[in-house]
């Protein structure tokens, strides 16, 4: 199975990608770890992309597709994968397209004033990526990771001038990718209005929703 997580900044891609990773037992994909994580480590990638990811600008394409079909290529994505944050682009999607047929698009509509209090109270854990939420999805003990123990940190690019320059980049570059994929894969709309939503509700229904399309046979519990 073959699935890509679609949604603006901060709509939960992340959180919903770990969590189905767990429900399908496949690989996640985020090309934002992936990112952030050579940035973290100085690597010659991370050095060249570091001013993009702090300015909430997109990662030139060819860097990005490079990248993606590194990852793709590993053994733990032969069963299937989710993508999360790629593609985000049309260019991307074409190429995307050459390689691998996308199963279905789950859709994250959230509304901006949700999304802004979201990206404001989130906090990632340094060591490994989790995703904690000061308001709907606290650790247990403060400023630590429930997972690992690391720290637990603010996204440099979770700041106000950086999340409205990083929603205008979504407008302008990634909402036109929905046009191109109409018709073309189907869609699952997962809608959010309650900042408080636990995510278990979202995964809940997308489970049932790849249940219908008959895109759970990866599943553990099948
Ligand atoms: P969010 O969706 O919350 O903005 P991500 O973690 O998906 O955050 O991405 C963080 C940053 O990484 C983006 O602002 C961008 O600079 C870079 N990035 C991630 N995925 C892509 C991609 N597919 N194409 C270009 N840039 C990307
Ligand atoms: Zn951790």
């Amino acid at each position: 199975m073959k699935l890509v997580i679609f949604g603006p900044p901060g709509s939960g891609k992340g959180t919903y990608a770990s969590r189905l990773k767990s429900e399908l037992n496949i690989a996640t994909i985020s090309t934002g770890d992936i990112f952030r994580e050579a940035v973290k480590q100085g690597t010659e990638l991370g050095k060249r992309i570091k001013k993009y990811l702090d300015t909430g600008q997109l990662v030139p394409d060819e860097t990005v597709i490079k990248a993606v079909r590194n990852r793709i290529a590993k053994p733990d994505c032969e069963k299937g994968f989710i993508l999360d944050g790629f593609p985000r682009t049309v260019e991307q999607a074409k190429t995307l397209e050459k390689a691998v047929k996308i199963d279905v698009i789950i859709k994250l509509l959230v509304p901006k004033q949700i999304i802004i209090e979201r990206l404001s109270n989130r906090r990632t854990c340094k060591s490994c990526g989790a995703i904690y939420n000061l308001r709907a999805l606290k650790p247990e003990k403060e400023g630590i990771c429930d997972k690992c123990g690391g720290p637990l940190i603010q996204r440099k690019d979770d700041t106000i001038p950086v999340i409205k320059e990083r929603f205008q980049v979504f407008e302008k570059q990634t909402r036109p990718l929905m046009e191109y994929y109409e018709s073309k894969v189907p869609f699952i709309n997962v809608t959010c209005n309650d900042i408080d939503m636990p995510p278990e509700e979202a995964i809940e229904q997308i489970m049932k929703e790849l249940k219908k399309l008959n895109l759970t046979r990866t599943s553990r519990s099948d």
